[in-house]
């Protein structure tokens, strides 16, 4: 007999009470699509109550029942394939909006492989074709910020509520709110990052947000040039900039929405040509550089590895501070097709909650140089293809 039959399934309720953490990190596992259910693809993976997940890798592809070898992982929260985008917003990216009000910067981050639920889970369903279409962790912050923005509690701050959206690919930052226009990053001597001409447009409501969301993401996706050429291979950034009205324009604080590029190897790519090798690479990069300074952060660490990568200059904001509070949420795929991606990318999300509180650990790990990666986290060297 199976002994994931006999595990009891607990769900989390919406009534449950969250805190909100420094960081915190959870795990979305995603229901079977078609064409898995067509091919009777087995479930790996389990979630057998409030933050526990197990994957049941096989030892042996001749007989999956007989040789199991189960590999328990803890996290924050951990959501099973029944969970709404709105159940999986409420105890991960909602207890940040707060935070933005009390000036502090938050990020969250969706990360794992393609077709793992990203995009799902930040952008949700806008396309009305599927039956249940839902609002993804981006429309759900939007609303939630004008609602904060409606309570008497923030009036007196007069704020104003500014939103950006854009993507960062190989390395180079472009403006989905502006027709892709390419924009470069600077950073000044006070360490300050600047995205040069970003757009940052002044929104009311949280239907113009929405609007901003379905326009910036139909640029994603569509058009000519090379940096179209696939999304999975970017990250896409949504930002929710609060500012003072009554300080020129002073940023109070800061939400940061990531939809991370695909976690998958290089290896795991089809066609070896050079693009994707230099694309592969700067994934990994960013991938790993975001890991050390959410790492940082959770040391409380004077040095934070930001210039590492395009991705976490452009967040700097989000790794300094008291006030900093991030979020990552780990999607993995149910099928053993998928297996290796996903332990990967539970793997990943491990190391990023593993320092929390623990002070001796922190000090021990802070000590460990930045190059000693294992295998899995090398970053390919570009050099050979940068001109
Ligand atoms: P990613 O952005 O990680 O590449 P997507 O979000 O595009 O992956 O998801 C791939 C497919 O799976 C999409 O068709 C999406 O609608 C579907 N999907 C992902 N997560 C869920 C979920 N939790 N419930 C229902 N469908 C999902
Ligand atoms: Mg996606």
């Amino acid at each position: 007999q199976d002994f994931r039959e006999t595990l009891e399934i607990t769900p989390l309720s919406t009534t449950d009470h969250i805190e909100p953490h420094r960081i915190s990190v959870c795990v979305r596992k995603r229901p079977f699509n078609k064409p898995e259910i067509t091919r009777k693809e087995i479930d790996v993976v389990s979630i057998p109550g409030k933050g526990a997940l197990l994957v049941h890798e096989p030892k042996q592809k001749v007989d999956l029942t007989k040789y199991l070898d189960n590999q328990v992982f803890h996290f924050d929260y951990s959501f099973n394939e029944t969970a709404t985008n709105d159940l999986v917003y409420k105890f991960t990216a909602k207890p940040l909006v707060q935070s933005i009000f009390d000036g502090g910067m938050a990020t969250c981050f969706a990360y794992g492989q393609t077709g793992s639920g990203k995009t799902h889970t930040m952008g949700g369903d806008f396309t009305g074709k599927q039956q249940n279409s839902s609002k993804g962790i981006y429309a759900l912050a939007a609303q939630d910020v004008f609602a904060y923005m409606n309570h008497r509690r923030y009036a007196n701050l007069d704020l104003s509520v500014y939103v950006s959206f854009f993507e960062i690919y190989n390395g180079k930052v472009y403006d989905l709110l502006n027709k892709k226009t390419k924009l470069r990053v600077l950073e000044d001597e006070r360490q300050q990052v600047q995205v040069v001409g970003l757009e940052e447009v002044y929104v009311t409501t949280s239907e113009e947000v929405i609007k901003i969301i379905q326009m910036g993401s139909s640029c994603r996706t569509s058009g000519q040039t090379s940096a179209n050429a696939n999304s999975s291979r970017s990250h896409a950034i949504l930002q929710i900039v609060l500012r003072r009205n009554d300080r020129a324009t002073t940023m109070h604080g800061k939400f940061s929405l990531v939809d991370l590029a695909g976690n998958e190897r290089g290896t795991d790519v089809s066609s070896n040509d050079r693009i994707t090798l230099v694309e592969t690479a700067e994934i990994n990069r960013s991938l790993l550089a975001l890991k050390e300074c959410i790492r940082s952060l959770g040391m409380n660490s004077d040095h934070i590895p930001f210039r590492m990568s395009t991705l976490t200059k452009v967040l700097r904001d989000s790794f300094i501070g008291e006030k900093s509070k991030t979020c990552m949420i780990a999607m993995v795929s149910p099928g053993l097709a998928s297996c290796e991606y996903t332990m990967n990318t539970l793997r990943y999300a491990d190391r990023v909650k593993e320092l929390k509180g623990n002070s001796k650990a922190i000090c021990a790990d802070a000590q460990e140089p930045l190059e000693s990666s294992t295998e899995e986290e090398s970053v390919v060297d570009t050099s050979v293809y940068d001109s």
